[in-house]
């Protein structure tokens, strides 16, 4: 599995892009930075997009892939609410309604509701949603094929170490959107810290004697030097694999070995 990091922050600058995965070119993760990243070519490949909750550095080009790419149609994987979201808000309202164009036999995008624990298959791969604590309904996914298995937390605050009941990924994707000395605004908004991320490690490693490498994706783009710096010690002292995202970053997941191409 090559997963392509598309964009690695919550905030967009020059240098910074919002949240978006691509799995093997065919299977993005959340929609920050989608269109703007990949070529016509590329969006033209992908068969199925999954969303985690509906912030809109989450589902921002959800409505320019569905422009681009109406000559087939893709599947939107996510929980009710988002889909709502997109409905009650954007197809149809401040953008032509993609679940029907180019025509309602052969959409541009078709909407396909997730419930979390109930596993499902989404483009050849097995997909789990699981509930996350963030400050909106949000979903992680873990998700496997033959070469390993990663779960992909989105936003969160402490407590998904507690999934590792259900799980056992070789690889965790998750956030840091905030330094340490930011942990007040974390806890308001529901995301983590370096600190809030060893507390979440340790539980896992406690749980299963081991622990999974570990991508950290969604620095906020003014708070990305604390981040990384802290991130450095925690690897050391936790004598963990702590990779932190950046855009254009490829990781390779083969027979549940790591790689950073
Ligand atoms: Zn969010
Ligand atoms: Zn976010």
């Amino acid at each position: 599995m090559e997963i392509h990091v598309l964009g690695a922050h919550n905030g967009e600058t020059r240098d910074s892009k919002l949240v978006s995965l691509l799995v093997d070119g065919i299977l993005a993760l959340d929609a920050g930075s989608l269109t703007g990243s990949l070529t016509m070519e590329e969006q033209e490949k992908i068969i199925a997009l999954i969303l985690s909750h509906h912030h809109f550095d989450h589902i921002r080009d959800v409505a320019t892939l569905g422009l681009n790419t109406y000559t087939s149609t893709k599947q939107i994987f996510s929980p009710p609410s988002v889909l709502e979201a997109l409905t009650n808000h954007i197809f149809g309202h401040i953008y032509p309604d993609f679940t029907r164009l180019p025509s309602p036999q052969a959409p541009s995008l078709r909407l396909c509701p997730v419930e979390p624990f109930r596993p499902v298959s989404v483009a050849g791969y097995q997909v789990l949603p699981l509930p996350v604590n963030h400050n909106v309904p949000t979903v992680g996914y873990q998700v496997a094929s033959a070469s390993g298995s990663f779960f992909y937390t989105s936003d969160t605050g402490p407590g998904f170490s507690n999934l590792w009941e259900h799980i056992s990924p070789h690889l965790l994707i998750t956030e840091v959107t905030f330094p340490t000395s930011r942990e007040e605004m974390a806890g308001i908004t529901g995301h983590l810290t370096p600190r809030l991320l060893r507390g979440e490690l340790l539980e896992i490693r406690k749980r299963q004697g081991r622990l999974p490498a570990v991508l950290v994706i969604h620095m906020s783009p003014a708070g990305d030097e604390e981040i990384r710096g802290e991130l450095k010690g925690l690897g050391r002292e936790l004598e963990a694999s702590i990779i932190v995202g950046n855009e254009g970053m490829k990781v390779l997941l083969d027979a549940g070995n790591i790689r950073v191409l």
